[in-house]
């Protein structure tokens, strides 16, 4: 999940676009370069349960945080990379340390739900709002088929869904409002940007 508002990379601090040094600009554009985007068919489809905790998924989980991180999000789920396995990664904010749950399970979400905007690696430039439950509770393993459990709330709840959604090929546009959803695939379709904001304008008139 990306955290950044349309096609203007904030960074940690929360800084414009300019507040980006070249490096690290060039790195994320490089991150993001591997990352599928939408019309991929990988996308919409599900993942597989991982079995094995080998050397190779230890691998792809660096690979991942590493991508995840170079890329100024704050979750990645392995089906954006063309894995299909149930895999993801999270880094809740810049001070939060980044894990990796294999094999997720949401096994409890509060009724509590609130909406908020959300941005997605596999969207670039495309930010819209989505329900999601305040609070839940994931389980998975660990990268060594250790059993964890994950209470999260808020950003980290939020990111959880989010990177789930992902493994079942479920993206934002699928979770927002048809007027968002309409207008986000007319901007992606025609190379643009997108946020909520954009429909809050008065409409053109034909003049
Ligand atoms: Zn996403």
């Amino acid at each position: 999940m990306d955290t950044q508002p349309a096609d203007s990379a904030v960074d940690a601090d929360g800084e414009g676009g300019d507040g980006l040094d070249a490096e690290v600009r060039e790195r994320r554009r490089e991150a993001l370069s591997r990352v599928r985007t939408f019309g991929d068919p990988v996308l919409k489809s599900a993942a597989s349960p991982v079995g094995e905790f080998d050397e190779a998924l230890a691998g792809d989980v660096e690979r991942m945080i590493s991508i995840m991180q170079d890329a100024l999000g704050v979750g990645l789920a392995a089906t954006q990379l063309g894995l299909m396995r149930r895999l993801l990664v999270l880094q809740p904010g810049p001070d939060a340390t980044p894990s990796a749950v294999v094999n997720p399970e949401l096994e409890w979400a509060s009724e509590e739900l609130a909406v908020a905007e959300e941005g997605c690696l596999s969207l670039p430039g495309i930010v819209v709002d989505v329900e999601r439950s305040v609070h839940a509770r994931v389980r998975g393993l660990d990268v060594h088929g250790q059993p964890m459990l994950l209470e999260a709330s808020g950003l980290e709840a939020r990111v959880l869904q989010h990177e789930i959604d992902h493994l079942d090929g479920v993206l934002t546009l699928d979770r927002t409002d048809r007027e968002q959803r309409r207008a986000a695939l007319r901007a992606l379709r025609e190379g643009e940007t997108f946020s909520p904001e954009d429909l809050a304008e008065p409409a053109t008139s034909e003049a």
